[in-house]
């Protein structure tokens, strides 16, 4: 069980519900680190006493110091201070919920340490599952998911002795604030219409890929990582409720699924107290009162996001890096309301036909196979 942690992105919403778990558990919080919400990393340094504060640019983190001069709390800036912070002797966890591949090089300083990885960054998995599974191993470091479908399929193989067991890994899906439309019909939503999440409260960048169901294609890609399956044995199913997380199948046919309700504390809590589970403060499931569950197919030809993913899954090497980087920009510049939702699809398909993809890649290969992909896309917004 964890007892201290390095929280990467402690302003999200991932963070921010990390840190009242921590408060929960009675576990320390030695590292903040956060891109640029001076205030608040503020207020959380004045109430977890952290020994490191990060923030992304040096006149941001010049002014937090500034604001903490009364405290013992070093403050640091950039991607030196993630690092720093990831490797922190004193936490013997580290958080990683900061969004998109810039938790790549911080998660692999932590796993590197012989850290355990409170895994909320899909993205790491997505462009460098290789890369960032092989590291675990070989320096033993733990990567617990903290994914609710991740969470949920982990929880499910506790107890599996032998991976040949399990027949395939079934992700759930709610389909998103889009579900049942066509492709026409999606075209033209706006940011408003795609910030509408039907049961999860999420940071922006994740809500938008969930309204294009490219966050199940990651998550498809971080579930062949984690739990070393081939692409034919992990599926998507749509569960609109969000009551069943996922689900694994066993070779003589036995289906294990976690339920629960939609409260991402639940993983958080798991995944630093696993293999144990604490008591939570948090509203259970009630079977009586939920709604009815239901299952469908995912419609691959209204959402190319999922299918795109699906498919460079199986192609492996960098094609998740082209993916991934031509996907945070075309999000980017959809949440500034540069592009139309119609338009993220299609930037993501002109990237992954225009870059080659490279197999068994380096670390470097991976940096520039993203900066690749941005570069296609933020031609876009120039031109
Ligand atoms: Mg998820």
């Amino acid at each position: 069980m964890t007892r201290a942690i390095s929280l990467l992105g402690s302003t999200g919403s991932i963070g921010r519900q990390t840190l009242e778990v921590c408060e929960q558990l009675g576990v320390k919080v030695e590292a903040l680190t956060a891109k640029s919400s001076v205030d608040l990393l503020e207020q959380q340094v004045r109430k977890f006493r952290p020994r490191l504060a990060v923030l992304q640019s040096l006149e941001a983190a010049a002014e937090l110091k500034r604001r903490l001069a009364d405290l013992p709390v070093r403050v640091a800036y950039g991607v030196e201070g993630m690092i720093e912070a990831a490797a922190l002797p004193e936490s013997d966890t580290v958080v990683t919920a900061v969004v998109g591949m810039a938790g790549l090089r911080p998660t692999l300083a932590a796993i590197d340490r012989g850290k355990r990885i409170a895994l909320a960054n899909k993205e790491t998995l997505v462009c460098a599952g290789e890369l960032v599974t092989a590291a675990a191993r070989e320096r033993g470091a733990e990567i617990v998911p903290v994914d609710s479908e991740h969470s949920a399929i982990f929880q499910c193989l506790q107890g599996c002795r032998d991976r040949g067991e399990v027949r395939r890994v079934i992700l759930t899906c709610s389909g998103g604030p889009f579900f049942g439309l066509s492709r026409e019909e999606t075209a033209h939503k706006t940011r408003a219409d795609a910030l509408r999440h039907p049961n999860w409260t999420m940071g922006p960048k994740i809500t938008v890929d969930c309204a294009t169901l490219m966050n199940k294609g990651l998550e498809f890609m971080e579930a062949m990582h984690l739990f070393h399956m081939p692409p034919e044995r992990v599926s998507v199913v749509i569960h609109r409720q969000s009551v069943v997380h996922s689900l694994v199948e066993y070779r003589d046919g036995a289906v294990l699924a976690q339920l629960g309700t939609p409260d991402m504390r639940l993983p958080i809590r798991y995944a630093l107290t696993w293999p144990h589970r604490a008591e939570s403060p948090a509203e259970p499931l009630d079977l009586l009162t939920c709604p009815p569950l239901t299952f469908c197919a995912p419609d691959l030809e209204a959402f190319p996001c999922l299918k795109m993913a699906m498919d460079c899954a199986r192609t492996g090497g960098t094609a998740g890096a082209i993916l991934n980087g031509a996907n945070e920009a075309a999000v980017e510049l959809f949440l500034g309301e540069q592009i139309a939702f119609g338009d993220i699809a299609p930037l993501v398909a002109e990237a992954l036909d225009a870059i080659s993809v490279k197999s068994n890649p380096a670390l470097e290969d991976i940096l520039e196979a993203d900066r690749k992909a941005r570069e296609i896309v933020y031609r876009r917004r120039n031109g």
